[in-house]
């Protein structure tokens, strides 16, 4: 059985989530006679998005919420603003979300939103006024208790402040468990906004362990310097590894030396990218996955790592950061060629367990200390990854399909026990 209204290729995002579901199906036992739930989104919204420009006209922008999975909790997952954005794309991410969040054991399902559009070419208004619209038009199915989004791709606090304050006035109470991310004066956490990168550290440092591989003076190569991507390199740095490459939108750098952390963020802040630093050599953007490093971290979008750039990577380790960054034809040869993947799925769940205590805390009322979320991140990342380490070696398998087993045994558990309704 596939679904009728999406017509995915192998490489899609949602035919490559697809495919690792089908990989895991052999390890699910009696549980896999629910396996279907996970390769259809429970519900998906798509929604119209008018709004009025600064010079009088009116456009229409696509919206989508999907929820991909409810069994285990309200549907939890963040909205990207891209002009690639479909809705194939965005089932494909709240799928991933449903994984990630039982992998870490978070009481909730899946969920993401998306909007298809160029922030870049918006001004400050018409980009509060896109989003309050499209809060609008999604506020039939989230809230605190149904599904609750946050940041992603080109989102951040100041567009969850605006979705905050938009689904409260329709309410008329000031919800702020309604999203995550938020400010820290509106409800939101201490620690959020580096909570991606620090997962991606925290995964990485005891993957690196496991394998041998000594982080002092360990050569690390980042695609992607958004709020991941510079977080979890900061983090890396600050353990004695050598940033050797980083690509983003604006170009591609390299120094086999090690590129000056400090110099590099003071370019990202002022220039918006890496492209302009002057303190290394510039690549063109194909050159950057032949770079000698140890460890390489996507963390920018997915189908990243082709299986042509998975034959002809250094790194012994791959960090995904990104969510759905390896395609499965590389995810083999990356296996194959004995290179360890941690996989999406656990490696950048540190966002949305920072989430988890920014919803709790704004339930409570009760806030925590950044340490105190810091410490409880790590151990959240850290015995999730023993688990999943733990599963790979019994049935040997790939950390992703371990972490799938994992997930996808208490999903399917929660479906089973539910019972189907009527
Ligand atoms: N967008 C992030 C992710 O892909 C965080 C989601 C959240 O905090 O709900 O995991």
């Amino acid at each position: 059985m596939s679904l009728s209204y999406v017509n995915p290729s192998v490489d899609s995002p949602w035919g490559t989530y697809l495919s690792q579901v089908d990989r895991v199906i052999p390890y699910l036992g009696p549980l896999a006679r629910w396996a279907e739930t996970l390769k259809r989104p429970k519900r998906a919204l798509i929604v119209d998005i008018p709004i009025e420009m600064d010079d009088g006209s009116v456009r229409h922008f696509d919206g989508f919420r999907v929820q991909h999975n409810l069994s285990r909790g309200p549907g939890k997952g963040g909205v990207r603003y891209h002009p690639d954005v479909t809705l194939e794309e965005v089932m494909a991410l709240a799928a991933w979300m449903t994984v990630k969040n039982a992998a870490v054991n978070l009481p909730y399902g899946g969920a993401k939103g998306g909007i298809r559009v160029d922030p870049k070419q918006l001004s400050q208004k018409e980009l509060e006024k896109l989003t309050r619209r499209y809060t609008s038009e999604i506020g039939l199915i989230i809230g605190p208790q149904q599904d609750i989004p946050a940041p992603d791709v080109n989102t951040n606090a100041q567009i969850m402040a605006w979705m905050m304050d938009t689904y409260s006035m329709n309410v008329g109470a000031t919800a702020t468990g309604v999203v995550t991310g938020k400010p820290i004066h509106l409800g939101g956490s201490l620690g959020r906004v580096k909570a991606t990168g620090r997962g991606v550290f925290v995964t990485g440092r005891e993957a690196a362990r496991r394998i041998g591989l000594n982080l002092d003076g360990v050569r690390v190569a980042v695609q992607g310097f958004g709020n991941v991507g510079s977080a979890a390199a900061e983090l890396f740095v600050g353990a004695g590894a050598k940033l050797v490459a980083v690509q983003d939108h604006t170009g591609s750098i390299a120094n086999p030396n090690g590129i000056d952390m400090a110099g590099l963020m003071e370019t990202l802040r002022s220039e918006g990218g890496v492209g302009g630093f002057r303190n290394a050599e510039h690549l063109d953007d194909e050159s950057f996955w032949d770079v000698d490093c140890d460890i390489l971290i996507p963390a920018a979008l997915e189908g990243q790592l082709t299986a042509d750039r998975a034959r002809r990577t250094k790194a012994k380790l791959v960090l995904e950061g990104a969510n759905g960054p390896t395609l499965s034809s590389a995810d083999d040869i990356l296996h194959d060629r004995g290179v360890l993947v941690v996989p999406d799925v656990i490696c950048n769940a540190g966002g949305v367990t920072v989430s988890y205590f920014e919803w709790v805390q704004d339930f409570s009322s009760f806030f925590w200390s950044e340490d105190e979320i810091n410490v409880r991140l790590d151990k959240i990342m850290v015995d999730a990854l023993k688990k999943i380490w733990d599963t790979s070696e019994r049935h040997q398998i790939s950390l992703r399909t371990a972490t799938f087993a994992v997930a996808c045994e208490r999903i399917l558990m929660a479906r089973q026990e539910r019972g189907l309704y009527p």
